[in-house]
């Protein structure tokens, strides 16, 4: 499959992990929103929140989101998750962007 985030996950571009654990890798937006701005990515390869039934996933990504903000030092911080092409979105794997400053 022809999936950048996969491609990522897979270590083929030797990408950076600000964190990573069974359900999730979590690295740096290439451009960057805000002085932070990370993207936590689950490793099951699923199009958007459209397509995503597992709650179990779903809240595992969202801890994922809080552990991976304590680690970049942020207390304060926005969540976003664009789904479909109208609403912004690019990459068709889902991930919930995390921004904020370091304050
Ligand atoms: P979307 O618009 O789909 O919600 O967000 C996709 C995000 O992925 C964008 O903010 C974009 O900058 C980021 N992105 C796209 N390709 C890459 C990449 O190869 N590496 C990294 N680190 N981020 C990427
Ligand atoms: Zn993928």
């Amino acid at each position: 499959m022809d999936c950048i985030f996969c491609k990522i996950i897979n270590g083929d571009f030797n990408t950076e992990f600000v964190l990573e654990n069974e359900h999730a890798v979590v690295f740096n937006d290439i451009n960057p929103k805000a002085p932070v701005h990370m993207l936590v990515v689950p490793r099951l390869h699923v199009a958007s929140l459209n397509e995503l039934n597992d709650k179990n996933l779903l809240g595992e990504l969202m801890m994922t989101v809080k552990e991976a903000a304590k680690k970049a030092g942020l207390k304060s911080y926005k969540t976003l998750i664009n789904t479909g092409k109208e609403a912004g979105q690019e990459v068709f794997h889902l991930h919930i962007h995390v921004m904020g400053e370091k304050k």
